[in-house]
């Protein structure tokens, strides 16, 4: 399948960068035919917005929670190569509950039969490896809110993508948000604002970034929400 930018943008993108637009191109080809849960135009929204801050927002490496098998790594880790930044991509790799087996989002072949629980780290991998990424994006295998507790370095972007559930998305979010250096990137996956079209606690998060009074909403494409920190705090 071949990818394409609005033109608009992609022209936006080869006047800033210093990586051509083919290399982003064929990114992009690995993040549509990455399995995975983004569509490809909120993913070129987080291409864009990674990318602009890569230009203007503060020091420091960028993180996102959830990987799955690599599809909004590679929109992000086009970004970040192109923008000198690390991606640290983390996930457990054991998959959501929606993701075990007999629930909705369940593929059987990521299922690890030794153990019975999937397993995405090789596909992520393969992913990253056929991306060109591997010199970017570092994989950090573990629970969200392990890492969160150890980490010291101020995140200059942070997408939230992990745990659906109340517990693990306000956990991720009281966890990561405040390591979100003032002039960061919030973005975080997943929000509905209509119970019809999926569940709350993404919308919940979002809701609390957005009445905290310390981020400006930046944009909104499909499920994804866009935010830049203007103050300390959560
Ligand atoms: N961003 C991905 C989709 C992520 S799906 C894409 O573009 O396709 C959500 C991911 O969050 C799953 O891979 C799951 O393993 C991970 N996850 C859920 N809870 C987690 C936790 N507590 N710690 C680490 N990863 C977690
Ligand atoms: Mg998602």
């Amino acid at each position: 399948m071949t990818v394409t930018l609005p033109p608009e943008n992609l022209k936006e993108v080869e006047s800033v960068g210093a990586t051509s637009g083919d290399r982003f191109g064929e990114v992009f080809k690995h993040a549509v035919a990455a399995r995975g849960f983004m569509p490809d135009e909120e993913g070129q929204a987080l291409f864009l917005h990674a990318r602009q801050s890569g230009v203007d927002g503060p020091d420091g490496p960028w993180l996102e929670v959830g990987s799955y098998c690599g599809k909004s790594a590679c929109y992000l880790g086009a970004a970040a190569e192109d923008a000198g930044r690390q991606l640290f991509a983390l996930d457990h790799h054991r998959g959501s509950e929606e993701n075990q087996a007999g629930w909705e989002y369940h593929e059987p072949d990521l299922l690890d039969p030794a153990i019975g629980w999937i397993d995405t780290l090789p596909e992520f991998r393969r992913t990253i490896h056929a991306a060109g990424l591997e010199g970017t994006v570092v994989a950090l295998v573990g629970d969200s809110l392990s890492v969160a507790a150890v980490w010291r370095t101020p995140l200059s972007l942070l997408f939230i993508d992990g745990g659906h559930g109340s517990e693990p998305a306000h956990g991720d979010y009281e966890g990561w948000v405040p390591q979100l250096a003032i002039g960061g990137l919030l973005l975080i996956h997943d929000v509905f604002p209509d119970p019809v079209d999926g569940g709350r606690p993404p919308f919940e998060i979002w809701s609390r970034a957005v009445n905290s009074g310390v981020f400006t909403e930046i944009d909104a494409v499909g499920s994804l929400r866009v935010l830049r920190r203007t103050h300390v705090g959560i």
